[in-house]
């Protein structure tokens, strides 16, 4: 809106919406260079789906690597970054793949002067290793936090939805398989002396997305930062062209905030505004196991000043498992369908993709399978994978119950029986898996190269020969599992250039919007190169916003 006579009832030098990793970069990197920063929050609790998150941060050729001698430059970093992201337009042109690369030095070190302990995922492979560049550890996590250190926020946290407990995104890998791999149960072990640990130490540690959004969130409360929660930005105020401030209600109460050296847009995706979704995607969003805040607004409110956008089909896709109360979260699979003794069918019986590849990968071909065999996928498992790994939608008995007594998760003694309780073809179904169990017995998956990346086996069993992520299904009772195209979050958004501000459609730059994280597009494009490829980049690009903002 244009308002060139606004009465201000505040003034900042920044304004910061949103409060995940975007939002909490921003305004970090603004308070340490001396800025007031006020962040404004739309609903009663903070963090967004960084909070939730496993955590990790795609962060490539980072300081962490130098200190530890894992070889990584910048060239291999853009190498990568070309051969995986490609052209995906302005979002992901090269000037901005520079500057995420060039900009995680800044990140890191501002967060690590301010206390925050990152640590290696050692063993995590990019997600093509293979491709020109590609390397093993180029993730890292926040180490475990006490939440005590931010007193009463924790209360407020959406990280308390996650896993309560001192767990680490590089423990997942070895805890799928604690109690069926050695080096599963030495992790299983470790993790719990870790527990035991801090509650010796009477500390109340966190680890993952919830440790990440606490501990900057400390960094920002101990540098001045004020953060509002329920207080939604409404709208962009502008004045002589210039975004000046905004708008925002608390508690009824309306109030125009100037922001002196601009706003920083961290407000997420649009993963459950289901129009939006419907409109752009052709999904309602309720497979999205995105924070329930992300509506897109702050989207909107730069739209409504003629900001661009970008990848608005696209989102951070992946196969999960659907909830059956409603307004329950779907299950997002990474590890589950990558184990041997399973195989993913579309509703005509058919293999359709490799099973272990990337999320994002996976989503994109069950979006296209759906559009030839329409109806549900099904992953479908040998009573070996059941007693082996850990199936995170399988943890709670109620909801195995719930799922059955809903039909998304089906089991039977034989193949024959269990295709006719999931109406898949039987004959089609035994085609298929007789197939696949002689790939398993040649260790070669003939049709869609299952194990022939080292990412695919990160989350395999070694113990299971000769490929880690093929065994035959064999062994009763079977089960089958539903699997619909859910996400992490949406992708898609407003189109900003190397400095995270905000574009018009023409590629002009409005002055004072920043945008990064998910309420920007994505300079991952459509692709997801590595572990962390969506916090990764929103620290970053939130880093460079307030970067500018403070030196402009
Ligand atoms: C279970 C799960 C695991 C994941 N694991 C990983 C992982 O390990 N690594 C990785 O890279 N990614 C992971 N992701 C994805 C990642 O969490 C998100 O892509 C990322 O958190 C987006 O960060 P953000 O700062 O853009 O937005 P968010 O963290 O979602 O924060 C946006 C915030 O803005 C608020 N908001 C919305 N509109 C407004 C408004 N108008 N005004 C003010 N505030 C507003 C929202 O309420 C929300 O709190 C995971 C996601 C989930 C759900």
């Amino acid at each position: 809106m244009n308002d060139t006579n606004a009465n201000w009832d505040e003034e900042r030098d920044l304004v910061v919406a949103g409060t995940g990793v975007a939002a909490l970069s921003a305004a970090i990197t603004a308070a340490d260079a001396g800025l007031s920063v006020l962040v404004l929050e739309s609903t009663d609790r903070w963090g967004g789906s960084s909070a939730m998150s496993g955590g990790g941060l795609w962060l490539p050729n980072n300081a962490l690597m130098q200190r530890d001698g894992v070889g990584d430059s910048r060239e291999e970093a853009l190498d990568y970054l070309e051969a995986t992201v490609g052209e995906a337009g302005p979002a992901a042109s090269r000037e901005r793949k520079e500057a995420f690369v060039d900009g995680v030095a800044g990140f890191v070190d501002l967060a690590e002067r301010h206390g925050v302990r990152f640590a290696r995922a050692t063993d995590y492979p990019d997600y093509y290793p293979e491709l020109p560049g590609g390397k093993i550890g180029r993730a890292v996590e926040v180490e475990p936090f006490d939440v005590h250190r931010i007193g009463e926020w924790w209360q407020t946290s959406r990280g308390q939805d996650g896993v309560p407990a001192p767990v680490k995104t590089d423990d997942f890998w070895l805890l799928s398989r604690a109690w069926s791999t050695p080096s599963g149960l030495v992790r299983g072990a470790q993790v719990v002396f870790r527990v035991l640990g801090t509650l010796a130490r009477r500390q109340q540690c966190v680890g993952m997305g919830a440790a990440v959004t606490a501990s900057l969130l400390d960094v920002a409360l101990r540098l001045g930062v004020q953060v509002r929660l329920s207080s939604p930005v409404e709208e962009l105020i502008v004045e002589d062209g210039r975004v000046a401030g905004v708008r925002t209600t608390t508690g009824g109460l309306t109030r125009r905030i100037r922001a002196t050296r601009g706003v920083v847009l961290g407000g997420g995706g649009f993963d459950h505004n289901a129009e939006w979704r419907e409109r752009y995607q052709g999904v309602d969003g309720t497979a999205s196991s995105g924070s329930r805040g992300n509506l897109g607004t702050a989207i909107e409110v730069a739209q409504g000043i003629g900001a661009a956008v970008d990848l608005m089909d696209d989102a951070w896709w992946g196969g999960s498992v659907p909830a059956v109360s409603p307004g329950g979260s779907a299950a997002f699979m990474v590890s589950e369908r990558s184990m041997p003794f399973s195989l993913i069918v579309d509703a005509g019986g058919e293999r359709f993709a490799n099973e272990s590849e990337s999320y994002v990968d996976l989503g994109h071909h069950m979006l296209a399978r759906a559009e030839t065999v329409p109806g549900t996928c099904w992953m479908i498992t040998d009573a070996r994978h059941a007693r082996r790994y850990l199936r995170s939608y399988a943890l709670d008995p109620r909801a195995v119950k719930a799922m059955t007594e809903a039909g998304v998760l089906v089991k039977a003694p034989t193949l024959a029986d269990l295709a006719v309780r999931i109406g898949v073809d039987a004959r089609r179904l035994a085609r298929t898996v007789e197939r696949f169990n002689g790939f398993c017995r040649s260790g070669v998956d003939a049709d869609f190269g299952r194990g022939n990346s080292a990412y695919d086996r990160y989350y395999g069993d070694p113990l299971v020969r000769p490929n880690p992520n093929l065994g035959p299904l064999e062994k009763g009772p079977f089960t089958a599992v539903q699997v619909v195209p859910g996400d992490l979050g949406t992708k898609g958004g407003l189109v900003t250039d190397a400095c995270a501000r905000v574009l018009r459609d023409d590629g002009t730059v409005i002055d004072g919007l920043y945008a990064a994280g998910n309420n920007s597009a994505s300079v991952m494009g459509r692709t997801y190169p590595g572990p962390g490829s969506t916090l990764g980049p929103a620290a970053v690009f939130g880093h460079l916003a307030a970067r500018h903002a403070a030196t402009h």
